[in-house]
């Protein structure tokens, strides 16, 4: 019980530090430097003003300085973080794999917001994602070496030939990263992951379409897509797969 709800407040701070991460990362500002301030008024913000959550609620969503509001993605972020880390200590219990899978879903937030809101993936998290999720095959034994690096290629060229084949949509973050998720997870559990994103893609893509909302040549963002596949497939993968054998074998 006390690991349960030290993995929830540790997913609140590090859900914190992955609001910064999204926020300057695109802009190529410093992570660490300067300390976090207020974007409208530059107040510098005190360790009361850091609270993952309960700051935004005590202040009701606005800068304590200038009365700027705040937007409700950084405590929906904070807790979407802590439920994933909640659910993966729950899921994997302590054990290395846990925190590969801590360290991938962190990455899968940063990447589906950064590309959400600006339509690009970056390098430097997939590329680092590619690195540690094949070392980490080497290290341990959630997946072989050769399944990391199947999962490294096998997802990517296909997306590859996909993007080339159709343009537009995809582009070449997707392919880098479905590489890191076959890194991490394998080639099996990355193909899933494109597979289940396609799927909920075009659901919510003829939704969206049929009520007017976008049109056929707007262009929508497929790494969060991507993203929320690997998430089913790490929560899910193994029952999602048993069900794939027993429908079709
Ligand atoms: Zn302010």
């Amino acid at each position: 019980m006390l690991l349960t709800i030290y993995f929830f407040i540790t997913g609140l701070i590090v859900g914190s530090f992955l609001n910064v991460v999204i926020y300057r990362l695109p802009e190529e500002k410093s992570i660490v430097n300067p300390p976090s301030h207020c974007p409208h008024c530059n107040n510098r913000l005190k360790v009361i003003d850091l609270v993952p959550v309960l700051s935004y609620l005590m202040t009701g969503g606005k800068c304590r300085y200038c009365g700027t509001g705040i937007s409700i993605q950084y405590p929906l972020i904070e807790l979407l973080t802590a439920f994933f880390f909640l659910a993966a200590y729950l899921n994997f219990a302590l054990s290395a794999e846990l925190f590969l899978i801590l360290l991938l879903l962190s990455a899968l937030i940063v990447i589906s917001m950064i590309d959400y809101k600006y339509m690009i993936i970056p390098n430097v998290i997939t590329y680092s994602g590619i690195i540690i999720g094949f070392i980490s095959a080497i290290i341990f034994d959630h997946i072989s070496i050769f399944d990391s690096i199947l999962g490294i290629f096998i997802p990517a060229l296909i997306l590859l030939a996909v993007a080339l084949i159709f343009k537009g949509g995809m582009g070449m973050g997707d392919v880098k990263l479905v590489a890191m998720l076959g890194a991490f997870l394998g080639y099996k559990y990355s193909l899933l992951s494109i597979f289940i994103g396609s799927l909920v893609g075009s659901i919510i893509g003829i939704t969206l379409m049929a009520l007017g909302i976008i049109e056929r040549k707007d262009r929508v963002p497929f790494g969060p897509l991507i993203c929320l596949g690997a998430v089913i497939m790490i929560f899910f993968g193994e029952q999602i797969i048993n069900l794939y054998f027993s429908l079709f074998l």
